[in-house]
């Protein structure tokens, strides 16, 4: 890995004399820039490039009208941030959520970018998302959203130019519907145009349990430094969607005991280890967590904060604020959901040594393995599971040293040291190609 020199003092004008702890704690695309700049500072970027990179390539917004079941028209708002591409085509997923706001979908589209260029995948970052509650669609009604917003971004998307996955609230069905629109207008199937598929049509094996299984990878490598395993290590998971209850699963696999985790509707604790393949199974069949009778309720806020030597953040952004990173008892923090630690909480995490595996590292399995089923796509050449577990292990395992050996080196944070590896090899990219004008 090759390492730009390293300047010890800030360069002048690149701190940002707006900086507001308080927003950056509400707004993710404030909480992503905020460690941006710490990265870039440390870089000594150029001022050009710095400019460049803090701002999205292309931020698209339009409207999804559909008829509802009930014969009324509705209309969604949908968007699609291409941050970076120049390390390759963009790539990211789409949410469906009535918390979607294009500064998120530009954080995570940035936090895309950084991701895929830290696990060094020849990919640049997007991000989509629809204002819209699939909990109270039909669906009829999802599958109308999903194709209409499909066709309003037709042209960014392609196999070369823009690749979307699923993100929270969508899955392999909802890749398929976008697969068969794009596929339509097209006049021709398109498999690469989309990651995380069913597997019959062009998906590739290992990609659901993907994220998850990275997550396992990078915290039994956190562990092992410390001189310690999964094997009796106490895990708390936030989050029991395809990154969480996957997590729980596979550390649980390890000897890891899964101590509470929680969904929307609260959360459970056992401090003598749940059943994750149990509880999997109530929630498939009563769709939340709530009620599962072999354990106690606890709260999302309490799970945060419980007693257990892992922590898993898997559900959404800014959970691990100032106000509650104090109380956090776990060793080791491996962010599964993207941008769930303010800046602010950060540095109580770094006083209390806690070791936090950054999102951008933790939650990376998902989009290697998208990568992988791309190459397959192109390639229409399948590969078995053991060969995308195997290639997965190795990526996680090297993309986690890496880190480590930044961070002990220039004596950052873990996250910084991401950041770090990430920008120099996305402005290492601008340098080599020059500017375009
Ligand atoms: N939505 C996932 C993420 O945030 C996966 C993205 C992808 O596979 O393109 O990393």
């Amino acid at each position: 890995m090759s390492e730009p020199a390293i300047m010890p003092q800030p360069r002048p004008g690149i701190i940002r004399p707006d900086k507001d702890t308080f927003l950056a704690e509400q707004n993710p695309f404030e909480a992503m820039m905020e460690r941006f700049d710490h990265a870039a500072q440390l870089l000594n970027l150029d001022r050009g490039l710095y400019k460049v990179l803090r701002n999205p390539e292309k931020q698209i917004i339009v409207s999804v009208p559909i008829v509802r079941d009930n014969g009324e028209v509705e209309v969604y708002t949908g968007y699609r941030v291409l941050y970076n591409t120049s390390r390759g085509p963009a790539k990211g997923g789409i949410r469906f959520d009535l918390n979607v706001t294009l500064e998120e979908v530009k954080a995570l589209a940035a936090w895309m970018t950084w991701k895929c260029a830290l696990v060094n995948i020849p990919f640049g970052g997007s991000k989509g998302g629809v204002v819209c509650d699939p909990a109270a669609m039909s669906m009829g009604e999802l599958e109308r959203v999903t194709r209409r917003y499909t066709a309003s971004i037709i042209e960014t998307l392609g196999p070369d130019s823009d690749v979307p996955a699923p993100d929270v609230n969508t899955n392999e069905r909802v890749m398929a519907w976008i697969m068969d629109t794009y596929s339509m207008h097209k006049r021709h199937t398109v498999t690469a145009v989309v990651t995380g598929k069913p597997v019959e049509m062009g998906g590739s094996l290992g990609r659901r349990e993907a994220t998850g299984r990275g997550c396992m990878i990078v915290t039994r490598e956190a562990l092992a430094r410390m001189g310690r395993s999964l094997k009796g290590a106490r895990v708390a998971v936030q989050g029991f969607g395809n990154v969480g209850s996957v997590a729980a699963e596979f550390m649980a696999r390890e000897g890891g005991l899964i101590v509470a985790v929680s969904d929307k509707s609260g959360g459970l604790t056992n401090p003598s280890g749940l059943d994750v393949a149990d509880v999997q199974r109530w929630v498939q069949e009563h769709h939340r967590l709530a009620g599962y009778p072999k354990a106690e309720p606890i709260t999302n806020q309490q799970l945060l904060i419980c007693d257990c030597d892992v922590l898993v953040p898997a559900a959404t952004e800014n959970v691990i604020t100032r106000k509650n990173a104090p109380q956090i008892k776990a060793k080791v923090i491996c962010e599964g959901a993207n941008g769930p630690t303010t800046a602010a909480a950060d540095e109580i995490l770094d006083k209390n040594s806690i070791l936090v595996i950054p999102d951008i590292l933790a939650n990376a399995g998902g989009v290697t393995v998208s990568y992988f089923e791309w190459v397959q796509d192109r390639g229409g050449y399948f590969w078995d599971e053991e060969t995308v577990n195997k290639r997965l292990e190795s990526i996680m395992v090297r993309s986690f040293s890496d880190v480590m050996t930044w961070a002990e080196r220039h004596k950052v944070s873990p996250r910084i040291a991401s950041y770090m590896i990430a920008v120099d090899r996305v402005a290492g990219m601008h340098r080599l190609r020059g500017m375009y004008a």
